[in-house]
C-alpha cells in the first residue's frame, strides 16, 4: 500500500494555506480534492472581504487569527502582487440605539487588539463617505478586499514549489486506524476505488468536514446558513469608497446585509443568513432583490430598487445552530495525527495564513 506522511484533505482557501505553510521536499504531502480544481467550495462563494477582526468575542480564535491573519495577508498580498486593495470600512448607525451598539463594537475591537479604529460623528462620516446616511460610524482602516483566486493560486503554487501534491476528483470516503497509520479509502469520478496510508491527516473538508470528522468517531454537526448576494448596477462609479455595514445581527449570526465592492469597483449587497437543509443549493430567489433594496436603503440612500438584481449565494458551515450562542472554529488533534478543521467561516479567508501556521506550530511543526 502506497504510503504519505500528511493528507490534507479539501482544496480551498484552508487546506491550501496549510499545504503551503507545511510543505518540504523531505515530506510527502498529498492534497485530496474531490473536485476537478481547488477552491470550487465555500472559497469561492464569499466576499473576498479581508477582515479586521471587529465583532468576535476577545479571546476566541476568530478574534486572534482573524487579526493575525489581516497582517499575513496584507504582507503577502503586496510581496506576490495578489491583487487586494485596503479601502476601510465603516460601520454604520442610522438610530441613536444603534450608536450605542457601535460604542461596544468599539471597545470589543479595542479589546481585540484591532489598531486604528475610531468613532466618527455624523459630520465626520459625511467627510468620508458623502453619499451615505448615518448618525455616527465605526471606521475601520485596515479592512480590504483581495482576489481569493488570486491568493488560493499563489498558496497551492508555493505548496507545489515545496513538493506538494494534489490530486483531484478524488473524494475521501473511508478513514480507519491501522497500525498507527490511518489508512485512506477513495473513489474517483469513475466510482473506481484506492486506498492509502498517511502518518497524519488535516481535515480542511469546508461543508463536509463533520463528515470526514465522523469517519473517525468524531462528533460535530454543521449546519448550512445560506447567504445570498444581489448585485448593484446603475448606480455612478465611485460613488462610494469603502465598504459599508450596518450594526451587526444579534448572536453573530451574520453581519447584517452590507455593501461590498469587488476590485473592479462593482458594488453588491449581501450577504443574509438563512439557515437551509443539508443540500448546496445556491439559487437566489427574485424576491431578494425587494428585501435587500428595503434594509440597505436606510443607509444607502442613492439606491433605487431598479439598480438591485439577485446574484451569486456561498453557504456557511456552522457549527452554531440557529438557537445557540456564538461558536467558534474548531482547530483541534481529536485523535493522535488527526486534525480536524470543522466550522471554518467567516472570517475563515482572513483567517487562513494565521490558521495555517497554528496548525504548523501547534501539531506539524
Ligand atoms: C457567504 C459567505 C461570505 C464569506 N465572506 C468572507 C469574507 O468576506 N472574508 C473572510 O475572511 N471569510 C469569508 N467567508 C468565509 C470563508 O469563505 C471560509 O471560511 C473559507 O472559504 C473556508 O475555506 P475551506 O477551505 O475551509 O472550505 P472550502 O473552500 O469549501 O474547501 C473545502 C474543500 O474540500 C473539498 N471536499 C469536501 N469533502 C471532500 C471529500 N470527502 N474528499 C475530498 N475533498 C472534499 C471540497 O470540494 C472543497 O473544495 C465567507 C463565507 C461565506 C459562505
Amino acid at each position: 500500500m502506497e504510503k504519505t506522511d500528511i493528507t490534507i484533505i479539501g482544496a480551498g482557501v484552508i487546506g491550501l494555506a496549510i499545504a503551503a505553510e507545511i510543505s518540504r521536499p523531505d515530506l510527502n504531502v498529498f492534497i485530496l480534492e474531490k473536485n476537478h480544481a481547488h477552491g470550487g467550495g465555500i472559497s469561492s462563494r464569499n466576499s473576498e472581504v479581508i477582515h479586521g477582526g471587529i465583532y468576535y468575542p476577545a479571546g476566541s480564535m476568530k478574534a486572534s487569527l482573524c487579526a493575525v491573519g489581516n497582517k499575513i495577508l496584507y504582507g503577502l498580498a503586496a510581496k506576490h502582487k495578489i491583487p487586494h486593495r485596503r479601502t476601510g470600512k465603516l460601520i454604520v448607525a442610522v438610530t441613536r440605539n444603534e450608536i450605542e451598539e457601535l460604542e461596544h463594537l468599539y471597545s470589543n475591537g479595542r479589546e481585540n487588539g484591532i489598531a486604528g479604529l475610531s468613532m466618527i460623528s455624523k459630520k465626520q462620516t459625511a467627510g468620508l463617505e458623502p453619499n451615505i446616511q448615518a448618525l455616527a460610524a465605526l471606521h475601520s482602516p485596515d479592512t480590504g478586499i483581495i482576489s481569493v483566486h488570486d491568493l488560493m493560486n499563489y498558496f497551492l503554487t508555493e505548496a507545489l514549489r515545496r513538493k506538494a501534491q494534489i490530486v483531484y476528483n478524488t473524494e475521501v470516503a473511508g478513514i480507519e486506524k491501522d497500525s498507527g497509520r490511518w489508512r485512506i479509502f477513495t473513489q474517483n469520478k469513475k466510482g473506481e476505488a484506492f486506498e492509502f496510508s498517511s502518518a497524519c491527516v488535516v481535515n480542511a473538508a469546508g461543508l463536509e468536514s463533520d463528515t470526514i470528522a465522523d469517519m473517525i468517531g468524531n462528533n460535530y454537526q454543521l449546519h448550512y446558513c445560506k447567504g445570498d448576494y444581489c448585485s448593484i448596477s446603475g448606480v455612478r462609479e465611485g460613488i462610494v469608497q469603502r465598504l459599508i455595514y450596518p450594526v451587526p445581527e444579534k448572536k453573530n449570526i451574520g453581519l447584517g446585509v452590507h455593501l461590498t465592492m469587488d476590485l473592479n469597483g462593482r458594488l453588491k449587497l449581501g450577504p443574509d443568513t438563512t439557515y437551509i437543509d443539508r443540500k448546496e443549493d445556491y439559487h437566489v430567489a427574485a424576491g431578494k432583490a425587494e428585501i435587500f433594496f428595503q434594509s440597505a436603503r436606510k443607509f444607502l440612500p442613492f439606491l433605487k430598487r431598479e439598480n438591485i438584481q439577485p446574484d451569486m449565494s456561498g453557504i456557511r458551515p456552522k457549527l452554531q445552530g440557529p438557537d445557540d450562542d456564538f461558536r467558534d472554529f474548531v482547530i483541534k488533534e481529536d485523535a493522535s495525527g488527526f486534525i480536524n478543521l470543522v466550522g471554518i467561516e467567516s472570517p475563515g479567508m482572513t483567517a487562513s495564513p494565521a490558521i495555517a501556521r497554528f496548525v504548523k506550530d501547534k501539531y506539524l511543526g
